[in-house]
């Protein structure tokens, strides 16, 4: 059993990255197993702020394999970007550091531009999607029609079938009132990202049951969150793919009896991007007391997008449901920093929904949207605690709030962090 998977307990933006970088130091192989550069993970390492949207933060360790699994879409041509960019930072990005599945997805530039259409097309109710042509891409995996990484190898044919699907394209594009794509001046740029991208491509599934069974300690990274599963989370407010753990196999291909530990990353209170419900958004200065001013690089800004996140207290409801969902056994609990200060702070531990307490969250979104949540009041601490790294050293009422979290959840608080850096993290033994 080497296999440990990470995954968001929210709406995604947990912090999931630095964690990933915390447990990359203790693995062989990262892994990511679905979703495409929709993702955005911030790793600080000394004065270096890396933004990475495809590539594992795993890559940040030398001694790693990272994986790019076959539950994923990929941009070849934003792949190749974001080599490119690590590269010229200094690290490097090699066929025995990267491997990318031959199954994953491509995302075309008509897929780019018919999510901009289907966004454009719903109106008021748009999904505030990330715009990077993700929905649509697994829409064509789906449909059984998509362009395979592995279909890359062949360039020309490769090309030859990114043309036919722009042009099938512009026909909707037309429709919806949009420009339609000049299939040649498109490809030009994906045929050179595929000849790049071939030595990197492989059969992931055969990779990682080989370095499993070789005992290999395997992290599979999860992006986004539980809530945007396109089973679990707030449907149609969701992502097209399953960021939960169930996802890591399906996606990785390998089986569950590799899986020791299930860690689910839960920012101390919420955040969410995009449309849909989120019962315990704040408004106002409380809310923008958790946002930031954007001045901090972990302001509530989003890291793809640059949009401001909604914000609201720590919905235990929610978190307890993933919990559940992806059978997490641990948690690690992230941006501790953020709550110093505040005189005090809530938790939602229920719903009421037409004057009846609701334990969990209701699955159609007529009734999340009209839930109200039932709070709980915990005193706050004045202390900041960035420089804090053994649990007894944090504010009663810090400790406090976390054993709360635990309890209401059922599942073990092993980690905290408490700022961005590589070491502010603070381990329970
Ligand atoms: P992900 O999408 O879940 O991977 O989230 P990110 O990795 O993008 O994290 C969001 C931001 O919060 C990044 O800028 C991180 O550097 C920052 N961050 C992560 N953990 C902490 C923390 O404990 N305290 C503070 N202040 N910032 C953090």
């Amino acid at each position: 059993m080497t296999a440990t998977i990470l995954v968001g307990a929210q709406w995604g933006d947990e912090g999931k990255g630095r964690v990933a970088d915390w447990l990359a130091s203790e693995s062989d192989v990262v892994a990511r197993f679905a979703g495409g550069d929709n993702a955005g993970h911030t790793v600080y390492v000394g004065d270096r702020v890396y933004k990475l949207h495809l590539i594992p933060s795993g890559i940040l360790h030398e001694h790693v394999t990272c994986v790019l699994g076959n539950g994923m879409v990929v941009n070849p041509v934003n792949l190749v970007r974001e080599i490119e960019e690590l590269e010229r930072s200094g690290v490097r990005v090699s066929p025995e550091r990267l491997v990318i599945s031959t199954r994953a997805h491509v995302i075309t530039p008509a897929h780019i531009a018919l999510d901009m259409a289907s966004e454009k097309a719903r109106g008021a109710d748009a999904i505030g999607t990330t715009l990077r042509g993700i929905g649509p891409a697994y829409l064509d995996k789906t449909g059984r029609q998509g362009l395979r990484a592995g279909d890359m190898a062949d360039v020309e044919s490769f090309a030859d079938a990114l043309c036919e699907r722009i042009e099938k394209a512009n026909a909707t594009l037309v429709e919806h009132g949009l420009e339609p794509l000049s299939p040649r001046e498109a490809a030009e740029n994906y045929i050179e990202a595929a000849r790049r991208l071939s030595p990197f491509l492989r059969d992931t599934s055969m990779y990682l049951n080989a370095r499993l069974r070789e005992g290999a300690r395997v992290l599979c990274e999860g992006a986004q969150g539980t809530m945007l599963d396109i089973d679990h989370g707030d449907y149609p407010f969701v992502t097209s793919s399953s960021p939960t753990s169930g996802g890591a196999l399906t996606g990785l291909g390998f089986g569950p009896r590799y899986v020791e530990r299930v860690v689910g990353v839960a920012k101390c209170f919420s955040t969410r991007v995009g449309a849909g419900p989120m019962p315990t958004e704040l408004e106002g200065p409380l809310a923008d007391r958790l946002r930031g001013t954007g001045e901090n690089f972990w302001d509530e800004f989003g890291t793809t997008t640059g949009r401001p996140r909604r914000c609201g207290w720590l919905d235990a409801v929610m978190l307890r449901y993933a919990a559940q969902v992806n059978g997490f056994t641990e948690m690690v609990i992230t941006k501790l920093d953020v709550l110093s200060g505040f005189d005090e702070l809530k938790i939602a531990v229920a719903y009421e929904l037409d004057g009846e307490r609701l334990e969990n969250p209701p699955e159609m979104l007529a009734a999340l949207r009209r839930v109200r949540p039932l709070y709980e009041t915990l005193p706050g601490w004045q202390e900041a605690i960035g420089g804090v790294r053994r649990w007894a050293d944090l504010p009663r009422a810090a400790q406090a709030y976390l054993e709360r979290i635990e309890t209401l959840v059922g599942v073990p608080v092993t980690t905290v962090s408490v700022g961005p850096e590589r070491d502010q993290l603070v381990f329970r033994s």
